[in-house]
């Protein structure tokens, strides 16, 4: 079949592979769309998976095609989004329900063979079937959008919060989603880049601005979201916390980024600084969310592409061109 390959840090290319086989309990699902993220940069250079060649993408759906000898939950032709995280569950933070941060946390398409691919195996229990009204290229959006839901989880967020949100690329807008959804009083977004800010303003935000110095709100807000992983965008979000506030890092910054913080104003007006990694628990939800229309694709998914195109869709995406890219094996 043919895939994506990450060869080596900086080498990705499109080649052929032998096809998967299914183990007992796992699926063979025909892609029909993968998109791509962050995650996949920080692959390609050379962070996150431990192994290469790897076959990248971690968010994506298709029809299954290929049975393990002890599925019997799903059949041939069932269309499934797949939770693509691997947990070992057995140890410390698996057993304390904590598996996004499992000590041996692997997942499809990051440690092991993922769906920038014409096929990919994954167990039975990571699949969702996805109702007929859901397109399932379109279903590429539930695996983001859990991660998305899963810093909402973390976030534990009161009614009639003023929420910040830093970045309004896929994820910052799906944040921007959600704020909406749980009752925010207000949801500002702060870019720097005019035109992903203009669909931050499509989708109802209720301030959009290049700075958060323009929104005029001298005493901070409640709920501070970093969507960018950026130094200085963290930096200046961190000083933007209200009194009694919370800071969620959720976008991925690169290992070396650091920030300064004031413990003495964490002490005194407790500030709460939290962080949410991926997927936990929240796979499912997302995908009941995406059933009822929480995300419009149209606006979600800026690019479809070739798998063919797989390199130069990363190119894209590094560059910063639209939101969410998915190909199409
Ligand atoms: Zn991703
Ligand atoms: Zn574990």
């Amino acid at each position: 079949m043919k895939a994506a390959v990450i060869e080596a840090p900086g080498k990705v290319t499109v080649t052929t592979v032998p096809d998967p086989t299914p183990g007992p309990r796992e699926v063979v699902v025909d892609v029909a769309a993968c998109g791509l993220c962050g995650t996949d940069l920080h692959i390609l250079q050379g962070e996150f998976a431990p192994t290469l060649p790897v076959v990248p993408g971690h968010e994506f759906a298709g029809e299954v095609v290929g049975l393990g000898s002890e599925v019997t939950e799903l059949a041939i032709g069932d269309r499934v989004a797949v939770d693509p995280s691997l947990y070992c569950n057995e140890c410390r933070y698996c057993r304390l329900g904590r598996n996004n941060l499992c000590d041996r946390w692997q997942a499809i398409g990051v440690t092991v063979a993922g769906g920038a691919a014409e096929y990919a195996v994954a167990p039975v229990a990571n699949c969702v079937r996805l109702p007929d009204h859901v397109d399932v290229q379109d279903a590429a959006l539930i695996e983001p959008l859990s991660c998305a839901v899963r810093g909402y989880d973390v976030l534990n967020s009161r009614l009639g919060s003023h929420v910040l949100i830093y970045g309004s690329g896929t994820m910052g807008l799906m944040m921007l989603e959600l704020a909406k959804r749980t009752g925010a009083a207000s949801v500002d977004v702060v870019d720097v880049n005019p035109e992903r800010l203009a669909t931050a303003e499509k989708l109802g935000c209720s301030q959009a601005a290049l700075s958060a110095e323009e929104l005029g709100r001298p005493a901070g807000w409640d709920v501070v979201v970093d969507a960018t992983g950026n130094a200085a965008a963290i930096q200046d979000g961190l000083e933007r916390v209200a009194k009694a506030g919370t800071f969620l890092q959720f976008g991925v910054s690169d290992y070396a980024t650091t920030a300064a913080i004031s413990p003495y104003r964490i002490y005194n007006q407790e500030i709460t600084i939290t962080g949410s990694m991926a997927v936990l628990h929240s796979y499912e939800r997302a995908a009941e969310l995406f059933a009822t229309g929480v995300l419009d694709p149209q606006v979600f998914i800026s690019h479809r592409l070739p798998l063919t195109e797989y390199p130069q869709a990363l190119e894209q995406f590094a560059a910063g061109q639209g939101r969410k890219i998915v190909v199409l094996p």
